[in-house]
């Protein structure tokens, strides 16, 4: 079972930096993730518990895709 983009984790704002977010738990910024569910630490608790629930993480990218990263 796969998504095409994870984003549904959570985040938070990144101290000075305007447009800069982050996960929650494993710290790593959203521009990094980018979507994906390897984009977060292998211990990441958000990625573990989609792993668990069946989701998988792959290291393809669709080609021209790209998620998202200004919230504003
Ligand atoms: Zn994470």
């Amino acid at each position: 079972m796969k998504k095409l983009f994870y984003i549904d984790y959570p985040q938070e704002h990144v101290e000075g930096q305007a447009h800069t977010y982050r996960c929650a738990y494993c710290k790593v910024i959203t521009t990094t993730i980018n979507g994906k569910l390897e984009g977060h630490l292998p211990t990441c608790e958000y990625r573990i518990k989609m792993q668990q629930a069946g989701y998988e993480a792959t290291g393809k990218v669709q080609p021209g895709a790209t998620v998202a990263d200004d919230f504003d």
